[in-house]
């Protein structure tokens, strides 16, 4: 008896609906692949998508990505609370000084961290982003 994939056998496969690992059925083959399964506890019809796979792809990216987004919000929230003076509306016509606070448009509140010719780090919410000052 080969061990063969085939249309109307059983499988295990990730179902994106139960969020879980459950019995499937095959329902196409792609030659020796398989390409759609029937999930037996909801009934939905998907892709077919290992188990083993969906663990791979999701557990690291989910913890990376948290752990990214802390990090800078962290520091972010704490040079606001450092930074004294007055807040500015941010302009690339304008000149800044480190540790100054800046009220973007579309980013929200920064603070200036580095300065370059014509250029500076801004630290906002989410993360840095070099933004076009004039600092000449
Ligand atoms: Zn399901």
């Amino acid at each position: 008896m080969p061990a063969k994939n085939s249309a109307g056998q059983d499988i295990d496969s990730y179902c994106g609906k139960c969020k879980l690992s459950r019995d499937h059925t095959i329902m196409t083959m792609d030659g020796e692949t398989i390409a759609k399964v029937r999930c037996k506890t909801c009934g939905s019809m998907h892709k077919f998508t290992s188990s083993l796979d969906a663990q791979k792809v999701r557990k690291p990216r989910a913890k990376k990505g948290a752990g990214e987004e802390e990090t800078a919000e962290i520091v972010w929230a704490a040079g606001l609370a450092e930074a004294k003076g007055k807040e500015r509306a941010y302009s690339m016509d304008s000149k800044y000084r480190v540790g100054e606070i800046v009220n973007h448009q579309t980013f929200g509140r920064g603070i200036v961290m580095k300065l370059y010719a014509n250029k500076c780090d801004m630290l906002f919410k989410d993360r840095e982003r070099l933004m076009a000052s004039t600092n000449e």
